[in-house]
């Protein structure tokens, strides 16, 4: 009888640590985005090139050396326990820290694809910083309003109407949301706007979706197409030409069949992109760590199954895929893509 009890008890004590280890496990398994054909490295900026550094998630520094244009400011990548489980607020100090180490003083716009925490929560406290105008739907204009902005700070965007900052024309398209898991539409308000200003500590349900946009960056030295989502509209981009390709990859691997091509297809293709970056595969539940950001655990996302539909899709398109390590700066030129 002792006997029995003191096996229960140690099997009760077990049971949880065994959870716990398992749990650990599962999201301590990675997959590794280096044996993907990566970016060269280039050690010096180029006169007169556009520069573009991606910083996790879908925040992409932009700048030509006068205006600096930044997408989706997100730097408090909050851990995934507490966005479980706690009310979420800019972190101040870890937004300091990354316009310290990349030296962003200035910026001239922080264009927002869409209302999500992990894009819309800190770009309000960015372009408050940097003196930027934020920029994206009426509901991202509310998180603004939310956090303090003044009015004549924030530009709601009609679809389709070019915008301009100096030598570069920034167009918001219509687009959507990548399909993700039904209680996580419930958790993210898919479909839905913010109609009041949000002032955070707020739960992560507060930053709810509003509209989706595929973002056009015009320049004389190349044209940028970023989808900050792996969703799309179809014909969103018909008429518009990119150079360059920033396409969002987490969650295609969990799409019905034909997904990826028709996602390709309104993307890379009809824009003729010749080159393709996949970005928001690094997991942003973890602290930035420069050039050595881990992607997603294998629990939450595939990224090999991910990569592998969509550089079989971009190579099918005649686009090349290139992974950019976090924090690695681009330059594109227009003469020397097009001799
Ligand atoms: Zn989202």
């Amino acid at each position: 009888m002792a006997k029995r009890l003191i096996m229960m008890t140690a099997a009760l004590l077990a049971a949880p640590l065994f959870l716990f280890v398992l749990l650990w496990a599962l999201f301590s398994w990675r997959p590794d985005s280096s044996g993907w054909p990566q970016w060269p490295a280039s050690d010096s900026a180029e006169a007169g090139a556009l520069s573009v550094t991606w910083l996790g998630t879908s925040t992409l520094l932009i700048s030509d050396g006068v205006t600096d244009l930044m997408t989706d400011a997100y730097f408090s990548r909050a851990s995934r326990l507490s966005v479980m489980t706690q009310d979420l607020a800019p972190d101040d100090e870890r937004i300091d820290a990354m316009l310290r180490q990349y030296q962003i003083d200035g910026l001239d716009a922080v264009l927002v694809v869409h209302s999500h925490f992990d894009h819309a929560m800190d770009s309000p406290a960015v372009a408050m910083r940097t003196g930027a105008e934020l920029v994206g739907s009426e509901s991202t204009a509310n998180v603004g309003r939310g956090a303090g902005m003044a009015e004549s700070a924030i530009r709601v965007v009609v679809p389709g109407e070019a915008m301009r900052y100096a030598d570069f024309e920034v167009i918001f398209l219509l687009s959507d949301h990548v399909p993700q898991a039904a209680w996580l539409d419930r958790l993210t308000g898919m479909n839905e706007p913010i109609s009041e200003p949000l002032s955070p500590p707020a739960p992560v349900s507060a930053w709810k979706e509003g509209e989706s946009y595929a973002l056009l960056i015009r320049h004389p030295q190349g044209n940028i197409l970023i989808q900050g989502s792996a969703g799309f509209v179809d014909g969103q981009l018909d008429g518009y030409q990119a150079d360059l390709a920033f396409v969002s990859s987490v969650g295609l691997s969990r799409q019905r069949d034909g997904y990826v091509a028709d996602y390709v297809r309104n993307t890379v293709t009809a824009s003729g992109a010749p080159k393709v970056v996949p970005i928001h595969w690094d997991d942003f539940f973890l602290p930035w760590q420069a050039e050595n950001t881990p992607a997603m655990p294998l629990i939450m996302e595939d990224l090999e199954g991910s990569f592998r539909l969509l550089s079989d899709e971009v190579g099918a398109a005649g686009a090349e895929f290139v992974v950019l390590p976090p924090g690695q700066t681009i330059y594109l030129r227009k003469d020397e893509q097009h001799p």
